[in-house]
């Protein structure tokens, strides 16, 4: 489930004054927030600005490739990469 209701009741605002701002429908911000549609990559900039957040916790993305390994973990459950503290755990 992505944030963007999240975001926007935290930044005190409602959808029109939303949609507004990112240059959408009401509808169109409205099915965002319920997942049924996701925001195209132009879109998705506008609202990662607005929040000044990253792409990814828009989203709601949890998985996260670890820069050393490469290994994909989940950030729900684990804070850093459990492939590389399996490693250095010996
Ligand atoms: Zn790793």
């Amino acid at each position: 489930m992505n944030r963007i209701l999240e975001l926007r009741e935290t930044a005190g605002l409602n959808q029109a004054e939303l949609a507004e701002k990112i240059g959408v429908s009401q509808s169109t911000l409205a099915s965002w927030e319920l997942g049924e549609t996701e925001p195209d990559v132009d879109n998705m900039v506008k609202l990662s600005n607005c929040f000044d957040v990253a792409i990814d916790y828009l989203l709601g993305r949890t998985n996260r490739t670890c820069l050393f390994c490469g290994g994909m973990y989940d950030t729900r459950e684990d804070i850093s990469c459990p492939h590389c503290l399996v490693e250095s755990r010996g």
